[in-house]
């Protein structure tokens, strides 16, 4: 069977079984303080668990994006060692709400492996929870137990420990016992030797957990403790490459037709074969599994970047293209080369690959690109550190600073250290790590106290598309800690008119008013788990009691203002360049808007300006807005809305238009174009290959913009003697600068040439050669002309000269080509040496070269050891 039949079997099981088969998540996550990515099928289904909304159906079946590379769940260390674990993977699953519980999950699970897959139940294994005896103090799983006798014989039943048989998504949240199915697929001979039951759980790359059914009944507080959960549910997820590997009968997931065609093409690129050499087969398992979970973040809107999750993404990238480095020698960009078998394998279920596959492409080639000038940058460096060694081990804290400043992998750095019969100081490089850890650690760790919960199931509401001010109740609130915004505090109401950060637009600010005049502060507003939390620096005194709460408008109007700027823009570059162009990301401030999209080219000054005209005759042509709060998603598609592919939208949606222009938007927007009252481009720039961001502003940001300006330009009269033509005086003014400059450089010539001829003067014979070591006051222009000239005039010479500039420190040293061939000097290498008395570094080659540093005052030292070269 192949992996699509395998995919389809699993939907349509789950489909007889009344199951809604719903589209997987994004990967990437946006919009959840808590978590980077998907690690679980779950992870959508939260606020359900959570009681925080109802779900619409209370059965669903789908195959789950997910990437396992951070937090709590991160197997990236194992990926490409064994032979099962990836970083991005399908998770098959299937969830009961409120619905069926322990029985029809274990009995569907079994029916549809033994039944409908034919998976020999011989050589299967189930675990259910044994217990603990810790703080939890959880009872043994019994339930599970006797619903497994009744179909596999009692050996086949593993008791597990909290470890394998407690599932928990976090550190908080929804979690209960689990019951894994493991699979044992050696050979007969191997089973007779040693029982598959004694290996379950021992990280066996042929006895492997399968799916896990987890049987959600708790919530984990914040203080540890856990509570039972309203309702109970089912959330099961099985890894779709492991069930391939099974049912293909082959011993490795690199072995099913979900790899394979991505291995046969790095053979044929990397000229290697996989199956030879363990150490060829790590690197060639890595890039496999690499370039499909940086492809689909790619596809998911999430560029490789220095932050966050951009930068985990461009970690897992550059870990492919070292391997490769390392173990294939590839030299040159190759990762991007894989994306067109990627994208024949997964582009029908996944339309969001087949759809982005150019800008795929050319996002990880500039990536590869980059990163391997940083590869060779690095190699300078790092021989640098090696000469720069005093006996045979390698600082670790200079290490780090390789790694951390320059990106330069840590391991290669190792292996390259090695190879050359040095050592690296592993401890002091793990210190400098641990030390940087812990303040950025420090920096970001929020720490949460449960809710206080003052009205029960409530149901909230946003009213602020239409209304800013509202009569709110508390429903909860809570305590959140963290270094970087000290002691606040997160407030849930009944109702509110507060926008919460999403979709691009910032949360609103504003404020709450209690009955005695008292005022709170709301100093943003975000969404969690489907909730619309307030943030606040204090309580109100009497927290039963109804508040008036009110939106920051001025504020509110500004980024309304932007963001109905942003859809024009969208629309406006669809038009002047072309339909190629894609939102590929936005943000929605009340000082300026950004929106990032594909477009291949730089966008020139005309095309700005066409762009910047059409936007601006939409706001003269006051548009009015046509908001549709509820629409089927086809119908919204049919009227020609724009479906972003990694957003999350339910069945019905949101649409706004603003006369041609139809989006699919959940954020706040402007009544008529008219008040937006100005559109101005500020910057137009590259953010990836193949993307270009805008900066713009509107409204009273381009009021602003004019006033500023306008005062800039009385400043430049004034410093101009009221000049009443400023441009023609300051070209006056260049004139005259350019006619002294060149009356500075003659001078500077004349002075040159005296100073050639005193220094002739004073050259010092020493065994043949023509020696002198001087600091001249010369920048290295200057001192390298010097030097050639008065190479012209003598033969036989060396010069050393040393200079303070800014601050700086320079040495350049001269030798006569002849004399460093017959003397076997380098004067590449005495400026190295001699770089050190100046805390610096340099190069050239060996008859000319320099090193600059930061310590002026050791240039004399510097000097006064030149001669040591020659006698
Ligand atoms: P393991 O112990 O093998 O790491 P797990 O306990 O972390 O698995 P779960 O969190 O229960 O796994 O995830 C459910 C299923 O997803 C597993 O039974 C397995 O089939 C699959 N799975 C988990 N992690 C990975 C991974 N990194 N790569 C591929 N499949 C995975
Ligand atoms: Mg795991």
């Amino acid at each position: 069977m192949n992996s699509k039949e395998i995919r389809s079997q699993f939907l349509n099981f789950f489909k007889e079984k009344n199951h809604k088969i719903v589209a997987s998540a994004p990967m990437v996550i946006k919009d959840d303080p808590t978590l980077l990515f998907t690690n679980a099928g779950m992870n959508q289904f939260k606020e359900y668990f959570l009681g925080n909304s109802v779900p619409k159906s209370s059965r669903v079946s789908d195959t789950q994006k997910c990437l396992r590379v951070s937090g709590k769940h991160n197997d990236l260390e194992e990926v490409g060692k064994d032979t099962y674990h990836h970083t991005m993977f399908e998770m098959l699953g299937n969830w009961s709400f409120g619905d069926y519980f322990k029985k029809e999950a274990i009995e569907w699970a079994w029916e549809l492996l033994t039944d409908v897959l034919k998976v020999d139940k011989d050589s299967l294994y189930v675990s259910v929870f044994e217990g603990s005896s810790d703080a939890d103090n959880l009872e043994m799983d019994m339930e599970a137990y006797n619903l497994w006798k009744a179909i596999v014989p009692e050996d086949r039943i593993i008791k597990g420990n909290k470890k394998d048989n407690f599932w928990e998504m976090g550190e908080q949240g929804p979690c209960g016992p689990c019951s894994e199915i493991h699979v044992d697929i050696r050979s007969a001979e191997e089973k007779a030797k040693v029982s598959g039951a004694s290996l379950v759980n021992e990280d066996h790359p042929q006895v492997v957990e399968i799916w896990n059914l987890v049987f959600m009944q708790y919530n984990r507080k914040a203080s540890g403790q856990l509570e039972p959960l309203p309702a109970k549910h089912v959330d099961t997820g099985m890894g779709f490459e492991r069930l391939c590997m099974v049912l293909q009968n082959v011993k490795s997931n690199y072995d099913t037709d979900v790899f394979t065609p991505i291995i046969r093409e790095i053979e044929t690129i990397t000229n290697s074969k996989y199956g030879k050499n363990e150490e060829t087969d790590i690197a060639i398992r890595v890039i496999a599994d690499h370039i499909r979970a940086v492809s689909f973040s790619i596809a998911d809107g999430q560029l490789p970047s220095n932050t966050g999750a951009g930068y985990v993404i461009r970690r897992i990238l550059r870990r492919a293209v070292r391997y490769g480095f390392t173990f294939l020698e590839t030299k040159e960009p190759f990762m991007y080369r894989l994306v067109g078998v990627l994208n024949n394998i997964m582009g029908d279920a996944y339309p969001e690959l087949k759809e982005q596959y150019q800008l795929i492409e050319n996002v990880i080639k500039e990536e590869e690109h980059s990163f391997l000038k940083t590869l060779d940058q690095g190699l300078v460096l790092l021989d640098t550190i090696i000469s720069n060694t005093k006996g045979k081990e390698v600082n670790g804290a200079k290490a780090f600073e390789l790694y951390d400043t320059y990106g330069f992998p840590i391991d290669l750095t190792a292996l390259i250290l090695s190879e050359k019969g040095f050592s690296l100081d592993e401890a002091g490089f793990e210190k400098a790590m641990q030390e940087q850890k812990n303040r950025s650690k420090s920096a970001s760790e929020t720490s949460k106290e449960d809710w206080t919960i003052l009205v029960n199931d409530q149901e909230q509401e946003f009213i602020g598309y239409d209304r800013l001010e509202a009569d709110v109740k508390l429903v909860k609130f809570r305590k959140i800690t963290s270094k970087k915004d000290g002691q606040q505090y997160q407030l849930v109401f009944n109702l509110t008119p507060f926008y919460a950060e999403g979709g691009g637009q910032v949360g609103d600010k504003g404020y709450l008013e209690a009955s005695n005049g008292d005022v709170i502060y709301i100093i943003d507003t975000k969404r969690e788990n489907n909730e619309i939390v307030h943030f606040s620096k204090n309580l109100p005194k009497k927290l039963e009691e109804v508040l008036k709460a009110v939106v920051d408008k001025k504020q509110r109007q500004r980024t309304e203002a932007n963001h109905t700027a942003t859809h024009l823009l969208h629309q406006a570059l669809r038009e002047v360049l072309g339909t190629h162009v894609e939102q590929k990301g936005s943000a929605v401030h009340s000082k300026y808007l950004r929106f990032d999209f594909s477009h291949f080219a730089k966008v020139t000054t005309e095309e700005l300006r066409e762009v910047e005209d059409f936007v601006n005759a939409r706001i003269e042509g006051k548009l009015e807005l046509q908001e549709n709060k509820s629409v089927p998603m086809k119908q919204a598609i049919e009227e020609g809305a724009m479906a972003l592919f990694g957003e999350k939208y339910g069945d019905a949606v949101r649409t706004i238009r603003f006369g041609k222009s139809i989006e699919l938007c959940g954020g706040t927007h402007v009544k008529n174009t008219a008040d937006i009252w100005h559109f101005k481009i500020k910057s137009e720039g590259a953010v990836a290959s193949g993307i270009r961001r805008i900066e713009a502003i509107t409204f009273d940001g381009v009021k602003e913009f004019y006033f500023e300006n306008n005062r800039t330009l009385f400043e430049i009269k004034d410093v101009l003697n009221n000049a009443k033509d400023p441009v023609k005086a300051v070209v006056a003014l260049q004139e005259e600068n350019s006619s002294y400059k060149k009356q500075i450089a003659e001078l500077l010539k004349d002075k040159a040439k005296n100073l050639k001829g005193d220094l002739l003067g004073s050259l010092e014979e020493i065994n043949g050669v023509q020696f002198l070591a001087k600091k001249v006051d010369l920048d290295a222009a200057g001192i390298k002309d010097l030097s050639f000239e008065m190479g012209q005039n003598k033969d036989n010479l060396f010069l050393l000269f040393g200079t303070e500039q800014k601050g700086k420190a320079l040495l350049s040293c001269y030798i006569s080509k002849e004399l460093a061939a017959s003397k076997n000097l380098n004067a590449g290498t005495i400026v190295r040496e001699l770089g050190k008395f100046i805390q610096g570094g340099g190069g050239g080659q060996p008859f000319f070269a320099t090193a600059g540093g930061k310590n002026p005052a050791g240039i004399e030292e510097a000097l006064s050891k030149a001669k040591e070269y020659i006698s």
